[in-house]
């Protein structure tokens, strides 16, 4: 499913919360979305899942504008996961994950096989198969992750709106996340924080900056030092590796300078020490 944002923007409060961002995502490509807090990435997904009206700009899927068509039927291809969702704690994870079947049942529909072969199959891929008699409330942050990541991929969903969908969960549950929504080959935008993860697994990086889209490409392209310099305030050295890339970053040293960071500090008394 393509994506095409054209001039999207949203004020809040009076406040502009986005401004004028255009962004195109082709069909299968894994977009991750990447700037510091407040820069507006939640509030741009929400333009993209229907949560959130532009206040001018469009938002179209496969061509057709967003707000064209019926609510239910946008319910149906777009797959969410945000942050903070506490929906229905008392709920078994088997319940909730079957709840991502519900933009695809009309009023009295019952599950058909195709159904439960989609929740199944969401359950073994995100490995809860041991987990699904239990409630949700009783869960830990990243299983309860996983259950919403489940119920998000048991709609089928063909585009998938991720909102730092890595929170919350152990190293090796960040890749399989990764993996999994990478080989799905349906369309992604994930906000994500880590510029490892991004450089690996997105197609492209698209980076916010109150508000405006300031760099959208390859992510060897877009996460130079520079533009992490003055997007995120921190300095940034790259190490190529394999295609992708390691970032090692440190605070941005402001010395000499009351706000100085302790760890400039400790980079001016090694400066200091090396010229002695
Ligand atoms: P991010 O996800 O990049 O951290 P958000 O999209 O959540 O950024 O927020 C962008 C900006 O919009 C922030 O400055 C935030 O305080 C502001 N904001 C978010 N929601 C509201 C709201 N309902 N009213 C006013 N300001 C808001
Ligand atoms: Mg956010």
């Amino acid at each position: 499913m393509r994506l095409d944002l054209d001039a999207v923007s949203v004020a809040l409060g009076g406040r502009p919360i986005l401004d004028d961002v255009s962004l195109t995502v082709h069909s299968g490509q894994f977009v991750a979305l990447a700037g510091p807090n407040g820069s507006g990435k939640s509030t741009l997904l929400r333009t993209i899942y229907r949560a959130r009206r532009p206040d001018s700009g469009t938002v179209r899927l496969d061509g057709h504008d967003l707000w064209a068509v019926p609510a239910a039927e946008t319910a149906r291809h777009i797959g969410v996961l945000m942050q903070e969702q506490h929906t229905g704690f008392e709920f078994t994870v088997a319940e909730t994950v079957a709840l991502g079947r519900t933009p695809h049942l009309g009023l009295f529909d019952r599950f058909t096989r195709a159904d439960h072969a989609a929740i199944d199959d969401a359950v073994e891929r995100t490995g809860l198969t041991a987990f699904l008699r239990r409630r949700v409330g009783e869960l830990s942050g990243g299983e309860r992750q996983r259950v919403l990541l489940a119920r998000a991929l048991a709609q089928q969903p063909r585009l998938l709106v991720l909102d730092e969908p890595t929170n919350h969960l152990d190293l090796r549950h960040q890749l399989d996340l990764l993996e999994l929504v990478r080989d799905l080959n349906v369309t992604v935008v994930a906000a994500l924080h880590s510029l490892d993860l991004a450089a690996t697994y997105a197609d492209t990086v698209a980076v916010l900056q109150d508000g405006r889209l300031v760099a959208h490409g390859r992510p060897l392209d877009v996460l130079t030092p520079e533009t992490i310099g003055e997007v995120f305030g921190v300095d940034a050295t790259v190490h190529h590796d394999a295609g992708s890339a390691r970032f090692v970053l440190r605070p941005q040293c402001v010395c000499p300078d009351e706000r100085c960071h302790w760890s400039c500090r400790t980079r001016v008394a090694e400066v200091s020490a090396d010229a002695g």
